[in-house]
């Protein structure tokens, strides 16, 4: 085990001054991917541990059209919400689906963001091979065992998933996550959030170093709308996902009206699917037409021979969801 500092500040100021001053310095919050990575499977290095558990960031506050979630909720209250349960029902599946409740008791909702991979080779430092925690180093999991790995956005440099339920029906919303820097505030869109794996899979999505979410700001389904998160894995509990998708439609007299789709389990961001939303508006809600939009969502994938299975079961995963959401016969 390595030696760590570990430092409590009661201020957002005073804590993102700590973690950017500081290049060996990182944020601590519920801890059940952070704690892991340094101290039980020692692939990441942080001199200084910096626990925001203090900062004033937990909490749901409704708007007119979203909901401003705080990056120190926790899973668990969040799904308890009653407006997340009334007007974001496949959010709260998602969350519902995720880990085990003593884990959503303390996992936050600005830690399943920033969650890491689940890459056996990235999570092994006697793995020497993997560009994401030795970057040039080369990708052990692209000739080694790779079921529970990336078929979208992914490159023969990295085929690591990105593992959060969460974050899939998050980015059909929509949804902005609010940072604070040293510089001050800013907000990015969750669809502007993520990098693809491409040539640097050790660059994960666009905050600086020392950069803290501080909330989500999520928009509501609008009025109409029906929702719903399918979660395919191998074990009805405490598993995570080989697919799933979040769908969301409004439909009238028999035609989708709108449409918002976003795929987890597949890809090494969660994936907005907007190929398969033009192919939905506008369409009638038949088994055809969805069976259409997850051929337009799961176009071009990079398969090796573990994963290749995902393209079927991703497509036969959309429809039915599709489905499921539309009420249309099976
Ligand atoms: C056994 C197990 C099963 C799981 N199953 C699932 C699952 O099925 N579905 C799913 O979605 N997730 C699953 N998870 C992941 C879990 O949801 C995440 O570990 C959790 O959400 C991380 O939140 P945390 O508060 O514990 O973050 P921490 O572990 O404290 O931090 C995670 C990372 O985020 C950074 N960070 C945290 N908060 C902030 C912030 N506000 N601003 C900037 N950086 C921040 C930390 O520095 C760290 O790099 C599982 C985890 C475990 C251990
Ligand atoms: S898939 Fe990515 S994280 Fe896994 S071994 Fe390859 S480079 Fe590393």
């Amino acid at each position: 085990m390595t030696a760590f500092e570990y430092v409590r500040p009661d201020d957002v100021a005073g804590a993102v001054t700590m973690v950017s001053a500081d290049p060996a310095a990182a944020y601590l919050a519920g801890g059940t991917t952070q704690l892991d990575l340094l101290l039980k499977d020692g692939v990441v290095r942080s001199d200084r541990l910096v626990d925001i558990g203090r900062l004033p960031l937990r909490g749901i506050t409704p708007g007119d059209e979203s909901l401003r979630v705080g990056a120190l909720t926790t899973m668990e209250e969040m799904a308890a919400d009653p407006l997340v349960a009334r007007r974001l029902p496949f959010v709260r599946e998602a969350l519902l689906a995720g880990a085990s409740p003593q884990l959503r008791n303390m996992a936050t909702i600005g830690g399943n963001l920033l969650q890491r991979t689940r890459c056996r080779y990235f999570r092994d430092p006697a793995v020497a091979a993997c560009n994401k925690r030795s970057p040039g180093s080369g990708c052990a999991a692209v000739s080694g065992l790779a079921r529970m790995h990336a078929i979208l956005g992914a490159s023969p440099n990295c085929i690591a998933l990105h593992a959060s339920d969460l974050c899939v029906p998050l980015v059909a919303l929509d949804t902005d996550v609010h940072v604070r820097g040293t510089d001050g505030r800013r907000d990015v869109p969750l669809t502007e959030f993520y990098l693809p794996s491409g040539d640097r899979p050790e660059v994960e999505h666009v905050l600086a170093h020392g950069e803290l979410i501080t909330h989500v700001e999520v928009p509501l389904l609008p009025a109409g709308a029906r929702s719903g998160y399918l979660k395919v894995r191998d074990r009805s509990s405490y598993e995570f996902a080989l697919t799933s998708a979040a769908a969301a439609l409004r439909i009238e007299e028999g035609t989708i009206v709108w449409a918002r789709l976003a795929l987890g389990g597949v890809a090494t961001i969660p994936w907005r699917a907007r190929e398969a939303e033009t192919v939905l508006t506008g369409a009638p809600a038949t088994r055809e037409t969805f069976r259409a939009a997850a051929e337009a969502a799961i176009r071009d994938p990079f398969t090796v021979p573990g994963t290749a299975f995902k393209v079927e079961l991703a497509k036969r995963t959309i429809v039915r969801v599709l489905r499921d959401v539309s009420g249309t016969p099976r």
